[in-house]
């Protein structure tokens, strides 16, 4: 790869992919630079067996992920390749599931909830929140909006919601961007996952660009008409950079961003996630295709997956795979832990709630992320709109904490932005 390249893009996650596609579509010469073997990031999938493992993201939504769903048509693929999932979730209460959560059959199912609360689960579903504007709601922490309702609303829907798909805890993140999220996705029946595995979309997208992997930055310096990236003792002189990380890697790799941008940098914290896939000999009974469990019922794992109904070709016919999301208590303690101890350690908690699954597993696969997912912390919240709001540089960023929100669409919306961003600066360059 020449040393002189016009746009350079570090991070090949669904952010970056992005940000590419979109200055490709534009005329412009990108390469895209990925530490990892692969691209996709925390949206990837790994295949062992005949198994298909999502090891980051599970699901998208056939509504509100506008973004995402506008990417896909520039590349051809089409619903029927994204499925409906069709099946309900649940929360776990006094021994056993109950289907409809984040769902307004909860409504009348409850959902988990009691009667007083199913009032109020009510008007949380009909609140309309900004996707794209998660101050707007104010920096109440998830904690602190729940509060208002019945108790069951923190413990039996809020906290087990974000704790078990975000990884958050609720005392410290915000309810803007759960309640934006909530707004745009609608009920769990708009839900869908790729048939193909959840790395579809960065797979198309990688095909169509110049990705080199194993191309780990180490330093970006910015300067006033291009930017310099090294890797050991590779030099790469980018007119743009467009930083496609988490926020806490650019703090790392980035020398010297700007000082009107390190308060917004510095407040994009991270939660870890760490996820253990048991590979089945059988295909457990469940009603549902995803459980949270209160912290009441367990504080080591916060969500059960049973993937073979989340899409039935995620396991081989007659086998099961069901993915444990650790609890927000342990997975900071659990990226350091061995992969066996990690395993046996969700499995052992699952047990209850799944009877029979240790003796079902043939094998398991544990999956780990640091920067798990955006911590949204009111901080970071009332920060966003300030640093949306800075003039164009040389060096741009992409990634679901841009938009402080846990989510895939989050991450596409970003890397279409940092593209329309590049192109800006380079339009009044021409000036
Ligand atoms: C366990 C889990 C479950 C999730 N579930 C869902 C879900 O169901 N639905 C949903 O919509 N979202 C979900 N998400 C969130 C979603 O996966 C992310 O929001 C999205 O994938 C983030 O994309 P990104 O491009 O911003 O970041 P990333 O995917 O993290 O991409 C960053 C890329 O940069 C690379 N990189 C890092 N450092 C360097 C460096 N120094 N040099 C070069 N490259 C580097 C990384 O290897 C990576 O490929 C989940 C996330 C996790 C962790």
């Amino acid at each position: 790869m020449s040393t002189d390249v016009d746009v350079a893009v570090v991070g090949a996650g669904i952010a970056g992919l992005t940000a590419a596609h979109e200055l490709r579509k534009a005329g412009r010469e990108v390469h895209v630079l990925e530490a990892g073997n692969r691209v996709g990031g925390r949206m990837a999938t790994v295949r062992r067996d005949g198994f298909l493992i999502d090891s980051g993201a599970e699901q998208v939504s056939g509504r509100g992920y506008d973004a995402t769903w506008a990417v896909l048509a520039d590349l051809g693929i089409g619903a029927a390749e994204l499925p409906r999932i069709g099946r309900r979730i649940g929360v776990w209460r006094d021994g056993r599931v109950r289907p409809g959560l984040v769902h307004p059959l909860g409504l009348l199912t409850g959902a988990g909830l009691s009667v007083r609360a199913r009032l109020d689960l009510g008007d949380v579903l009909r609140g309309r929140h900004d996707f794209d504007r998660p101050e707007a709601f104010g920096t109440a922490t998830v904690a602190e909006f729940a509060a208002r309702y019945h108790p069951d609303v923190l413990d039996y829907l809020c906290r087990p919601v974000v704790s078990g798909f975000f990884g958050w805890d609720p005392e410290k993140s915000s309810a803007g961007p759960f309640l934006g999220l909530l707004s745009a996705i609608g009920p769990s029946s708009a839900w869908r996952t790729y048939r193909d595995g959840m790395d579809t979309m960065a797979r198309a997208l990688a095909d169509r660009l110049d990705v080199s992997l194993s191309f780990r930055a180490d330093e970006v310096i910015g300067g006033t008409r291009s930017a310099r990236i090294y890797s050991g003792s590779t030099e790469i002189r980018a007119r743009s950079v467009v930083l496609a990380v988490p926020a806490p890697v650019v703090r790392q790799v980035y020398v010297n961003p700007p000082a009107h941008e390190t308060p917004f940098l510095e407040a994009s914290t991270y939660v870890p996630m760490v996820k253990v896939h048991l590979m089945l000999d059988r295909r457990p009974a469940a009603g549902v295709y995803l459980v949270v469990l209160p912290a009441v019922a367990s504080r080591t794992v916060s969500t059960i997956v049973f993937d073979h109904l989340k899409h039935p070709d995620r396991a081989p016919r007659g086998r099961g795979l069901v993915t444990l999301v650790a609890h927000p208590s342990v997975a900071a303690r659990l990226l350091d832990t061995s992969d066996a101890e990690v395993a046996d350690l969700l499995a052992t908690a699952a047990e209850e709630f799944v009877p029979g699954l240790r003796s079902a597993v043939v094998r398991a696969v544990v999956h780990r992320f640091r920067d798990g997912l955006p911590e949204a912390t009111p901080g970071a919240v009332a920060l966003r709109a300030h640093f949306a709001a800075r003039a164009g540089g040389v060096v741009e960023y992409a990634g679901d904490w841009v938009g402080v929100m846990p989510c895939s669409e989050a991450a596409v919306r970003s890397g279409r932005r940092a593209a329309a961003r590049v192109l800006a600066v380079s339009r009044k360059e021409h000036v």
